[in-house]
């Protein structure tokens, strides 16, 4: 297919995250599942974790319970330990991914492996379907060295850690909502045009540098999220020096949103029976 045909997605909207405290006390800039941007169905919620204090990230997430969806963690730098109330346990170093579908129910936690150092990465949360809310909980855990990288034109790369780019395919598999989700690295004067499903909804985040996005090239500054419009490709440049970007698209559930803290469903009533199932160790 020639590449002039598709359409580019323009910015619908942009955010800038907002400082929260979560956890035991790790400082947090929370980019999705804010007041401003409450989800990009499917996607609930999005953290970025970055610091190279230990103030700000030592105390961690002791045990806590997720019900309903998906936790996904994506490390730049630094370690972390995670360890569940079913005997699974593992560390998550720099560059490695773990996409945990929660399902019925998982209590467990998540601990800097660290006393000093820049700790720096991203928390997803990712909806599950109605149907598939109570299903067994599962792990994928993704080494560095597993997650392979596409090369595009100009130079630019993208770390494919699920979806399809360029022939190559992410390790993530078996996910309700079709994940497509990459590490872009565009040298400066780098651009891309990639495709991607119209039926996605998609977000784009520049975390080192600033890019200009969609038909117009709209700037879109380091620090910012822009949530996409429709089309059927995503064209990134970057602007005034190299930068990388986190892409993210997956295919919108639109079903209602139950959400209480670590549980998602979609009704009230069973928010109200994943606390009880939880309180009575049920998980
Ligand atoms: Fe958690």
């Amino acid at each position: 297919m020639d590449g002039s045909t598709l359409t580019p997605r323009p910015i619908a909207r942009q955010v800038r995250g907002v400082p929260v405290s979560d956890g035991a006390g790790v400082k947090l800039n929370r980019l999705i599942g804010t007041p401003q941007l409450d989800q990009v169905d499917p996607f609930l919620m999005l953290d970025e974790f970055r610091s190279d204090e230990a103030a700000d990230y030592i105390a961690g997430f002791p045990e806590h319970p997720h019900r309903g969806f998906e936790t996904v963690t994506y490390m730049l730098a630094g370690r972390m330990r995670h360890a569940d109330n079913k005997g699974h346990e593992g560390r998550l170093d720099a560059g490695s991914v773990q996409w945990m579908t929660a399902g019925r129910g998982i209590v467990h936690s998540e601990m800097p492996e660290q006393e000093d150092g820049l700790m720096w990465g991203f928390q997803l949360w990712v909806n599950l379907p109605a149907k598939d809310k109570l299903t067994a909980p599962r792990y994928q855990e993704i080494a560095p060295a597993a997650i392979p990288t596409a090369q595009l034109p100009g130079g630019v790369t993208a770390k494919v850690i699920a979806g399809i780019v360029a022939g190559v395919t992410g390790p993530i598999n078996g996910i309700a909502t079709a994940p497509v989700m990459l590490d872009i690295a565009l040298p400066a004067d780098g651009a891309v045009t990639l495709p991607l499903a119209a039926s996605h909804a998609v977000f784009l985040y520049p975390f080192m540098g600033d890019i200009t996005v969609g038909p117009s090239a709209t700037r879109l500054s380091h620090g910012n999220l822009a949530v996409l419009g429709a089309g059927d490709s995503v064209r990134i440049a970057a602007a005034g020096g190299a930068a990388r970007v986190l892409l993210v698209a997956g295919r919108p559930l639109n079903e209602p949103v139950a959400r209480y803290g670590p549980f998602v469903m979609n009704t009230p009533q069973e928010i109200r029976q994943a606390a009880m199932d939880f309180q009575a160790g049920r998980f």
